[in-house]
């Protein structure tokens, strides 16, 4: 722990945490060493994880890097971090993020952007930008992250390490600051494949306090067992004939298949009709959730009050309007549109049943094919700074992650290798729901 604390004071400039937990961290530690020594420490005894800065942990402030809440400390831990402690991890800090998880750059954090440690000019990706990049710059051993639509697969991508979104449902949301609920689903961003299955296993399972989480119990998998036999796999044919998506990219998936198929698998190119349809969907339903969720932010309840609020309205108004970001905003009008009276048919409602669809044709390929396999980001890290002036163009980046989402599959991103000018690639690889177990087997056999 003392020295992971002097490499992030080293690394302070990359802005991965919002807050280190030093002393804290210590103490933790030893007491662990205590149970080392005595025999009783468990599972995870050794490990020193960053957890996303949007998980209670109680007694610690936890921000979703908002202005909004500013101040504010969780009065109760997440079943994430009750579950860490349980096994002996040490939680180090809470990691910069998008505000409120929304964005794919880290660059919508009232705290600012995550510097990605490959290249500083360059962007960490996101949302859970800092916990990528502080397992890519060697900050702890392991983070957790949230995915809602890509947010641990795509800065782990863009970080060269590896993010699973498990299914939907497998990891409680209980303490997690709700961005979208249907989407919302944390996972471990690592350096190993063994590691990541570690932290499943230790954080999956039923929960009372999440009615959503899975109900049947999660069958730990223990140690990682490379896949035996050949795979049929299904790669998206348009992420090879995509105009927006970057040529080294292209290549990098082609790579793969050849690989692949040198070795005996089953590699074929699958179309998926709904492609056009992945993200306007996902952005409906996901700021229509927002707009819900984020209601609770009234200057009232957490964090930031307005000095300026004269009455509850004012509060309400001022404090939201000086609290939240301009993209969290923008959200929440969208949300509220999609919503409202006259719209819900046209836009939420139909949507609604245009993710039903992208479910049924996501299960059916899955039914046909151990695993789809596609990039998890058409380019990698971007440049600081080169915000999109469209909001639309910078949404169509998830187009590759937001498949799992919406189907509520489990999805890993791999890395694959740098680029020429060494940014890292990321390899994304979807199983069946519940088809975690045979998504780290094969993962494993990638590495
Ligand atoms: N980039 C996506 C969004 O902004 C995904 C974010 C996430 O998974 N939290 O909504």
């Amino acid at each position: 722990v003392a020295g992971y604390l002097n490499r992030i004071k080293a690394y302070a400039h990359l802005n991965a945490f919002n807050e280190v937990f030093d002393a804290d961290a210590i103490e933790q530690a030893k007491a662990v060493d205590t149970r080392i020594k005595a025999g009783t420490a468990g599972k995870l005894a050794g490990m020193v994880i960053a957890i996303k800065d949007n998980i209670c942990f109680k007694g610690h402030k936890v921000s979703a890097s908002s202005k909004i809440l500013e101040g504010f400390t969780s009065i109760y831990s997440s079943t994430i971090v009750e579950r860490l402690l349980a096994e002996d991890a040490v939680i180090i800090g809470r990691c910069n993020c998008d505000e409120f998880a929304m964005g794919g750059a880290n660059e919508n954090s009232y705290y600012g952007p995550v510097k990605n440690y490959a290249d500083e000019t360059r962007v960490s990706g996101g949302s859970s930008g800092g916990s990528a990049v502080a397992v890519q710059a060697g900050l702890c051993h392991a983070a957790i992250g949230t995915d809602t639509g890509g947010s641990v697969r795509q800065p782990a991508a863009f970080c060269g390490v590896i993010g699973l979104k498990p299914t939907y449902g497998r990891i409680s949301r209980h303490g997690i600051i709700a961005y979208a609920s249907s989407f919302d689903q944390a996972g471990p961003i690592t350096q190993s494949v063994s590691d990541a299955a570690l932290l499943l296993d230790v954080l999956a399972g039923p929960d009372n306090y999440d009615s959503t989480a899975i109900q049947t119990p999660y069958q730990p998998q223990g140690e990682v067992k490379p896949a035996s036999g050949k795979k049929k796999i299904a790669y998206l044919k348009e992420a090879l004939e995509n105009e927006g998506t970057d040529a080294e990219v292209k290549a990098m998936l082609t790579t793969n298949i050849e690989k692949l198929r040198a070795e005996g698998h089953t590699v074929e190119p699958v179309g998926f009709e709904y492609l056009e349809y992945l993200v306007p969907t996902y952005y409906i339903l996901a700021t229509a959730e927002a707009s819900s969720n984020l209601a609770r932010f009234d200057g009232v309840h957490y964090g930031y009050r307005s000095a300026n609020a004269t009455d509850l309205v004012s509060t309400y108004k001022l404090s939201r309007s000086e609290g939240f970001g301009k993209e969290v905003k923008r959200r929440i009008m969208l949300g509220t549109f999609v919503l409202s009276a006259g719209y819900y048919d046209a836009y939420y409602a139909k949507a609604q049943k245009v993710r039903r669809l992208i479910q049924q044709k996501t299960n059916e390929i899955l039914e046909q094919y151990d695993f789809m396999m596609m990039p998890t980001a058409p380019e990698p890290a971007f440049k600081i700074g080169l915000e999109e002036k469209d909001p639309v163009v910078s949404y169509l980046h998830d187009i590759f992650t937001v498949q799992a989402s919406l189907a509520g599959v489990p999805a890993i991103s791999l890395p694959a290798g740098n680029n020429i000018k060494g940014l890292p690639l990321g390899l994304q690889l979807l199983a069946k729901q519940y088809g975690e177990k045979e998504l780290l087997e094969f993962s494993d056999y990638f590495l």
